[in-house]
């Protein structure tokens, strides 16, 4: 239910893990991953508050209301103090390398490979980001939210 809030906390440069619908892992799969990988869990539905990790505080827990997606992160951010970080790919999680252009000519349009010196690689997935307009809303999104 969360995966827009996922992606949004990935360009804000947290590492967000997100249990797609039909990917089938139980209350107990995730809250054990989380444990191990030192995650938080976030979550629209209180089912995860019958686990021991999370009743014992061993794992951070944050039930997210239905809420629109701006106001979902700006509960997150404020609940645990986050602050703006290098962005994460928004699809993948992966880590993004910035890139000189000779790096990623002829996989972007001529005219934005001219506009732009650098581009941002994803390690992960090999998709090719850069600072443009769609770039420019996302960042303003974020500003508004981490005041
Ligand atoms: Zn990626």
């Amino acid at each position: 239910m969360l995966g827009g809030l996922a992606k949004w906390l990935r360009a804000a440069g947290y590492d967000a893990y997100y249990a797609r619908e039909g990917t089938d892992l139980s209350d107990r799969t995730l809250t054990a991953k989380a444990l191990r990988e030192r995650r938080v869990l976030l979550t629209s539905d209180g089912g995860f508050l019958e686990r021991k990790p999370v009743r014992d505080g061993s794992v951070g827990f944050l039930k997210v209301p239905h809420l629109p997606l701006e106001d979902q992160l700006r509960l997150v951010v404020e609940h645990f103090g986050l602050v703006r970080r290098q962005s994460r790919c928004m699809e993948c999680n992966g880590k993004l390398n910035i890139v000189p252009r000779e790096a990623v000519a002829g996989r972007v349009p001529p005219g934005v490979l001219q506009d732009h010196e650098h581009f941002f690689l994803c390690q992960d997935c090999g998709r090719v980001f850069w600072h443009g307009s769609h770039w420019q809303r996302i960042s303003d999104r974020l500003e508004r939210v981490f005041v």
